[in-house]
């Protein structure tokens, strides 16, 4: 009878293995399947680059990565209720500073330039501006760009002075404490990578006048000596439409003939398409990032934005080439987790199709 017994246990111990392993097997497999993989086939089927030269096998060229994202509002609205902001996020975080960018920065550290727009004022200033939405975050946020790998952030946008001129001041300071760089309402930004300038400029896109265009004109033609290649960050268009209105593409338009190698727009919240006009890019909107704007926007998709500039010895631009890496502004899909991820299978190839149909002005085939 005692023989029986252990048997049995010797039986139900090895059951209990077998279930242990079943259990890991399918975790490992589970695991394998999430990882993502940032092949760019697809992408460079979906958008050819120009005829090679061979340009990288020749030390004399050097390239230079410009990776862009749209709207992060570090921080919320006073008027929302806490449960699901974005501060409560950061709370149940444990104020780790680094979990908002953390799915994207692999991306952002493979990259020589990072920008985005920062739609909001980081300050204590209580002035809230009297309009329907009004974001803030406290000063001590700029750790989260810092700790995403973004090197710099646009200003130029309909809620920097949310609360105030004392908002926007505070926002200067807070960036320049935590050495992240900005640009519009009078700021330029320029920086070196691998010896070559970059140059960007910030503007806020609300109409195309004669007054408007002379401004950009200006500033383009004096940056324009100093820098190699020269970024142009626009907030412009209307919420929640997909397609870019006539400013926009006036003003987009206007920036590369007077010598601007690429725009970069935001502010509708959502993707609009990208034109190639001559031989540059206008990503005319980058929808949402880490967006504290909202609990749970219904559209989600959103993108990395790539340039690589490929210049010769005399730091001449002679090739640029476009990247997509479609993300989902939420790692969580029923709510905004605040925690952009990068989309893979089905659903990555889901939103390249989408920016390459919103794309109707000028097909991405000039090659
Ligand atoms: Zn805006």
């Amino acid at each position: 009878m005692r023989g029986k017994g252990f048997a049995v246990k010797l039986l139900f111990f090895f059951l209990v293995i077998g279930i242990v392993m079943v259990f890991f097997s399918v975790s490992t497999d589970e695991g394998a399947s999430k990882e993502v993989v940032l092949k760019s086939e697809k992408i460079e089927e979906l958008f050819p680059a120009k005829e090679n030269k061979n340009v990288e096998e020749t030390s004399k060229y050097v390239e230079i990565v410009l990776s862009a994202v749209g709207d992060c509002t570090l921080g919320s609205d006073e008027k929302y209720s806490k449960y699901g902001s974005f501060d409560e996020e950061l709370k149940k975080q444990n104020y780790d500073y680094s979990y908002f960018f953390r799915e994207v920065k692999p991306v952002f550290e493979k990259s020589d330039l990072v920008i985005a727009n920062l739609e909001g004022p980081l300050t204590t200033s209580t002035e809230r501006a009297d309009k329907e939405f009004a974001f803030k975050g406290d000063p001590s946020y700029a750790k989260i760009l810092k700790e995403g790998k973004i090197d710099a952030v646009n200003l130029a946008n309909n809620h920097s002075f949310d609360y105030g001129k004392r908002g926007f001041y505070d926002t200067v300071k807070a960036l320049k404490e935590e050495g992240i760089g900005f640009f519009g309402y009078g700021y330029s930004y320029i920086t070196e990578v691998k010896g070559v300038k970059i140059g960007v400029l910030g503007y806020t896109g609300y109409d195309d006048t004669a007054a408007t265009k002379q401004m950009i004109k200006k500033d383009i033609e004096k940056m324009r000596q100093s820098v190699d290649i020269l970024v142009m960050s626009f907030h412009w268009g209307e919420e929640n439409k997909y397609y870019p209105n006539k400013v926009q593409m006036n003003l987009g338009r206007f920036s590369i003939d007077e010598g601007a190698d690429v725009v970069i727009g935001h502010h509708p919240h959502v993707l609009q398409g990208i034109e190639i006009y001559k031989g540059k890019y206008i990503a005319y909107s980058l929808g949402n990032f880490v967006f504290g704007g909202n609990k749970n926007p219904k559209d989600k998709d959103s993108m990395i934005f790539q340039q690589i500039f490929v210049l010769d010895e005399n730091k001449k631009i002679v090739e640029i080439k476009l990247r997509i890496i479609p993300v989902s502004i939420s790692s969580e899909k029923d709510r905004n987790d605040y925690k952009p991820k990068i989309l893979a299978g089905e659903e990555r190839d889901r939103v390249l199709r989408k920016i390459q149909n919103l794309s109707y002005l000028n097909p991405l085939s000039l090659q």
